[in-house]
């Protein structure tokens, strides 16, 4: 592999002036990577502050109903409530370590805004969170939650005013304030080494799955399923596993349905190659336009998905698939009512999948990875049951 390539997908599409920034960073990633201390910090803060490891919980009532047995990978229990937290205290540490004073993030529906002012606030970092207009205004409480942990949200009024504008805003940020400023991507996309950095804070999940799977099952899974926005929770989980005989599902927005074209399904949908935001995958474009994503999880809402994803769909090392809007919903009761646990919307898209992966593989053992809780999902859910509140 050519470095910062997966195959021919990732890479670095950027302005002249982000390239010795980016240089900069991998310099301090390849270093922290080696640096005993740095990892015993991390580790600390994983443990202490935001709740590691996390359950690998056997869903005994889920795995009767549907003849599989299915164990879930408990990340919704982490501070913030998400596996973002992984990510952004790894990231803030790095920035402290380089020096840098400021941290800035893009959010779509604030929960990577969120975790990130929650790193900054932990280590003392000013925080700057952009967010396009459009989410602000659907996400108040995140809005909030963001300025109550001490982060400026600079809402952008710009394009379709959504993740997609914010992450441009960020990166012309990054480009004018490096100096003292490092920028905190939320998933594993964007210009290399973004790919590789967030995957290797999110690594930590696979690595607890791994040991706990075999400790409880004392062999590999035949599966692993996760959810697929920009990828960060499923490349987490996959990267583990990917010398071994366990098969690998990401599971995308399918929206209203492939065929109406509101979805975020990339390379399960009619995506085609493309670059967004400095890197070669798979996006949802016509004519070279960006096309508009829908998804009912803010999360999985996302005209890319990660490089990584892309190359090993190519190799055919992990299969696509997605799921609908009204799949996930019913999955989302399905959880709550089986386990006593509310997912995520994001990752009610990998508990729908389950069902039909069940019809084809009686008794198969299968790590889900429950990314997030879902807490910040109910009241949309119920407004669109048409709950009276
Ligand atoms: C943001 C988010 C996702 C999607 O992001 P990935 O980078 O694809 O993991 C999934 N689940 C939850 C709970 C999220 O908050």
């Amino acid at each position: 592999m050519n470095k910062g390539r997966f195959g021919e997908f990732g890479g670095r599409y950027i302005s002249e002036l982000l390239v010795p920034v980016l240089e900069e960073l991998e310099t301090a990633f390849e270093k922290v990577k080696e640096d005993k201390e740095f990892k015993n910090k991390l580790d600390y803060y994983l443990s202490k502050y935001a709740g590691r490891p996390t359950p690998l919980y056997f869903a005994e009532n889920l795995s009767k109903k549907l003849g599989i047995k299915i164990y879930l990978k408990r990340e919704d229990l982490l501070h913030t409530g998400a596996h973002k937290i992984n990510n952004t205290i790894g990231q803030v540490l790095l920035a402290r370590t380089m020096g840098k004073k400021r941290v800035i993030a893009e959010t779509g529906a604030g929960q990577h805004g969120v975790a990130t002012a929650t790193a900054a606030a932990l280590f003392g970092l000013e925080c700057d969170v952009y967010m396009g207009k459009e989410d602000a205004e659907r996400q108040k409480l995140n809005v909030y939650r963001m300025k109550l942990l001490g982060a400026n949200v600079n809402i952008v009024d710009a394009g379709s005013r959504t993740l997609k504008d914010a992450i441009n805003e960020a990166l012309r940020d990054y480009a004018t304030n490096f100096k003292d400023t490092h920028y905190v991507l939320g998933s594993a996309l964007g210009p290399y080494p973004y790919p590789s950095i967030v995957k290797y804070f999110q690594s930590v999940i696979g690595i607890e799955a791994r040991t706990q799977i075999l400790e409880a099952e004392q062999c590999l899974p035949d599966y692993l399923v996760a959810c697929v926005g920009g990828g960060s929770n499923a490349i987490g989980l996959f990267a583990q596993f990917l010398d071994d005989n366990t098969k690998m599902i990401g599971v995308e927005a399918g929206g209203k349905g492939i065929s109406t074209g509101k979805h975020a399904a990339r390379i399960s949908g009619d995506g085609q190659k493309g670059v967004l935001h400095g890197s070669l995958s798979y996006i949802l474009q016509d004519n070279g336009q960006i096309r508009e994503t829908h998804s009912v999880s803010a999360g999985l809402d996302y005209p890319a998905i990660g490089p990584e994803h892309a190359y090993l769909h190519e190799l055919k090392r992990a299969q696509y698939v997605s799921v609908t809007d009204s799949e996930a919903l019913e999955a989302f009761h399905l959880l709550a009512e089986t386990e006593g646990i509310i997912p995520a919307l994001e990752s009610a898209h990998a508990i729908a999948y389950l069902p039909k992966l069940a019809k084809q593989n009686k008794n198969k053992i299968i790590i889900v990875n429950l990314s997030g809780r879902g807490d910040k999902d109910v009241e949309h859910v119920a407004k669109i049951e048409g709950a009276n509140l």
